[in-house]
């Protein structure tokens, strides 16, 4: 099986369109993402291009800020602190990387955690691994869903996470103890990774090496989800080698068209769910 992340994403969006009209009606308001770019990097321009374009196509209030990558941080700050203040911003977004002389960790602790469309304040990482309400990283929420399409119940699965980045890796592993598996997390001082991915029955690769996991690293009928998106020169692939793994796998996410798609898809239901519990 081929797990679809375009489709699904868009199976999404039409959901999360058909609710916002609905809490237009109910609350005479719409959810607002504000997105911040500071800087010109070609990768994050085009991030938040999509975010844009998505964010208007299921009918939020979306602005992009702008800013030169060699803007104070205390201005990144101050205006962070405006929009928190600000009623009809629900999420707000800062688009990463930032230029080196402004401190990301400053930036995320600023944000309002109940408007951190991202996950990444510390208040919502902390909720996440404590299993309270929090807002959850849009790519690991993205895995989670597509994992479902394939098999609803969890339980006691054994799942290798390879990679350990607070983007990725961390609230993955978190999203799967929630499910009841049994987590195994990898990075690049794991002493033998092909054997701790052969005992997997689901394999989470958020690396960024283009495809690191072969066919024969895989356990026959394990689901594969690919998270990494890599430049190379035939192209676009993941940190799996979808060619030889398809074989093993009982599903597998392709890149692009797999985990890509429902990342944005999982921002604009974030951005939601900050609405509502702001409006409750
Ligand atoms: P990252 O912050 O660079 O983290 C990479 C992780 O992989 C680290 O934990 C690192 O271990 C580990 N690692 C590196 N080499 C390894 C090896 N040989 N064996 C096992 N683990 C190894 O990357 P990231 O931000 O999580 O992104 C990972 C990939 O996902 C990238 O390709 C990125 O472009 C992609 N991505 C995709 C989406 C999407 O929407 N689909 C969103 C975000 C990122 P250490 O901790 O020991 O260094």
């Amino acid at each position: 099986m081929i797990i679809d992340g375009k489709k699904t994403a868009e199976d999404l969006r039409k959901d999360l369109k058909r609710k916002i009209s609905e809490l237009k009606s109910t609350y005479n308001a719409v959810p607002g993402l504000s997105v911040i770019l500071v800087g010109e990097d070609p990768a994050s321009k085009i991030y938040v291009k999509n975010k844009a374009k998505f964010a208007k196509e299921v009918g939020l209030n979306s602005e992009v800020i702008r800013y030169p990558a060699n803007l104070e941080e205390k201005v990144l700050l101050n205006k962070i602190k405006d929009l928190n203040k600000n009623t009809k911003v629900s999420g707000i977004l800062v688009q990463l990387p930032l230029p080196s002389h402004i401190d990301k960790k400053k930036v995320i602790d600023t944000i309002d955690h109940a408007k951190d469309v991202d996950g990444f304040h510390p208040m919502n990482v902390g909720n996440l691994s404590s299993g309270y309400k929090s807002n959850i990283p849009c790519t690991p929420l993205g895995c989670s869903i597509l994992l479902k399409k394939v098999e609803k119940n969890l339980n006691g699965k054994h799942a290798v996470v390879i990679g350990r980045s607070n983007l990725n890796g961390k609230p993955m592993t978190q999203l799967l103890l929630k499910e009841n598996c049994t987590v195994t997390i990898t990075h690049s001082k794991t002493k033998d990774l092909k054997a701790e991915c052969l005992r997997a029955d689901i394999i989470i690769a958020a690396v960024g090496i283009p495809k690191l996991v072969k066919g024969d690293w895989v356990k026959k009928g394990a689901i594969v989800i690919d998270v990494g998106i890599n430049k190379t020169e035939s192209g676009i692939v993941g940190d799996v080698d979808f060619d030889e793994v398809s074989k093993v796998a009982k599903a597998i996410t392709p890149v692009p068209g797999g985990v890509g798609p429902m990342t944005i898809a999982c921002l604009l239901q974030n951005t939601i769910n900050c609405f509502k519990r702001s409006n409750i």
